[in-house]
């Protein structure tokens, strides 16, 4: 597994070469799965195992510690939260992983393949994840966050001991610095290739949960479109493998106030083009400029899904529903899928008959009252990146 492949124009690369492909797109690992089949489950494992039970169509050998543990995450059925004519819906509970978010499974298949420094550009879930599991792993970890980042939040990253820099200048264009330049530290962002495949085993283990029938479709917020690749890797992966009776449809939901992808999906247009977002309680998922938007709507487009925006409004309410009436407790980030399930109910596009598998990205108990201790944040500018970066992991 050593191929890396571009879903749009086909080109493939050696896996360390290039980071993006020649015509612009993302890439992601090709995999041979047309021999895959479900591991025994008799055994209760399907549930317990950790998401290196699909170790045999990942690019990284099962490791120890941390990383060991991401995934295996609880998948319900939630009858309080469904409307009589509304579709089956069981929630895939992603924030029980380590760090409380699905990055955890991306970070744990990149840092169990890659030496060395690890870093990468967040200031939310993915840079607590890449601090947690660098410091489980014993490694150094940079992590490059917005000026606007609240201390609260740079406070529970710290607490893993990264070098953490608060970047001022144009963050949007952080991505694209830390691909084209070596900085040191091989940089896990958030649709690197993989991420996207330790991303991919939330949707084995959401169809593995329904075989030998598949749900009809799968619901989950979207910002970069890096879990949106990853749930379309593994349908097309389930597909070559035989292993799907029908391929479940792909729904992504974005906050209104930053949704440059449900946008393009409403010009019917196969390319995203950056918006200018607005303040939003959805944090995790304001990405103005998604650097996997075009291959998030392909899959939407290939497997006959949709994409819905939803009001800030609507998402408050529906994180408090969901906390109050199904027990879960989430980011307002994720709330936007259960909110668009009920949309697009609505719309009749799912009916009574239907099975729904939501994601439900990250918990909601993070963002506590504790007193946020930043004292170890280095403030930098942006042209600066690279002499810090590379100063600190030396
Ligand atoms: C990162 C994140 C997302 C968005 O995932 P992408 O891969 O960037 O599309 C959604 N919800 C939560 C809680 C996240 O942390
Ligand atoms: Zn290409």
């Amino acid at each position: 597994m050593e191929q890396l492949t571009c879903y749009d124009c086909g080109e493939t690369y050696p896996f360390g070469d290039v980071t993006r492909c020649r015509c612009g797109e993302p890439l992601w690992f090709e995999t041979d799965a047309a021999a895959f089949d479900w591991p025994d489950a008799s055994d209760g494992s399907l549930g317990r195992d950790a998401l290196w039970r699909y170790e045999s169509v990942l690019p990284a050998t099962t490791p120890t510690g941390l990383a060991a543990a991401a995934g295996g995450t609880p998948l319900f059925r939630a009858p309080s939260i469904e409307s009589t004519d509304g579709p089956r819906v069981h929630l895939k509970v992603e924030g029980v992983n380590p760090t409380g978010s699905f990055k955890d499974r991306g970070t744990a298949v990149g840092i169990s393949r890659v030496d060395g420094p690890v870093g990468t550009v967040s200031h939310g879930n993915m840079a607590l994840s890449v601090a947690a599991h660098a410091a489980a792993a014993d490694r150094e970890a940079v992590i490059l966050v917005a000026e606007d980042t609240p201390d609260s939040r740079l406070a529970m990253i710290a607490q893993h001991d990264p070098h953490l820099f608060r970047v001022h200048g144009e963050y949007g264009r952080l991505y694209h610095d830390t691909l084209e330049h070596d900085l040191g530290a091989a940089f896990l962002n958030s649709d690197a290739p993989l991420r996207v495949a330790g991303q991919k085993t939330v949707a084995y283990e959401i169809c593995e949960a329904f075989a030998p029938d598949a749900p009809d479709a799968i619901v989950l917020p979207v910002s970069s479109g890096g879990q949106a690749s990853g749930v379309w890797k593994a349908l097309r992966e389930l597909d070559a493998a035989g292993l799907l009776t029908a391929t479940p449809r792909i729904y992504l939901a974005q906050t209104a106030r930053c949704d440059p992808i449900a946008q393009a999906y409403r010009r019917g247009a196969s390319r995203v083009e950056p918006v200018t977002g607005e303040p939003t309680a959805a944090v995790s998922i304001n990405n103005a400029d998604p650097p996997s938007g075009n291959r998030a709507l392909a899959a939407v487009a290939e497997t006959d899904g949709g994409v819905v925006s939803v009001p800030e409004e609507a998402m408050l309410a529906e994180t408090d529903r969901l906390a109050a009436d199904a027990g879960v407790s989430v980011e307002p980030s994720c709330a936007v899928a259960t909110a668009a399930v009920r949309d697009l109910a609505a719309a009749g596009e799912f009916g009574p008959g239907d099975d729904v598998a939501v994601i439900l990205t990250g918990s909601g108990y993070k963002y506590g009252e504790t007193e946020p201790d930043t004292s170890s944040v280095r403030e930098i500018d942006r042209s600066d990146v690279p002499g810090a970066v590379r100063d600190a992991v030396s």
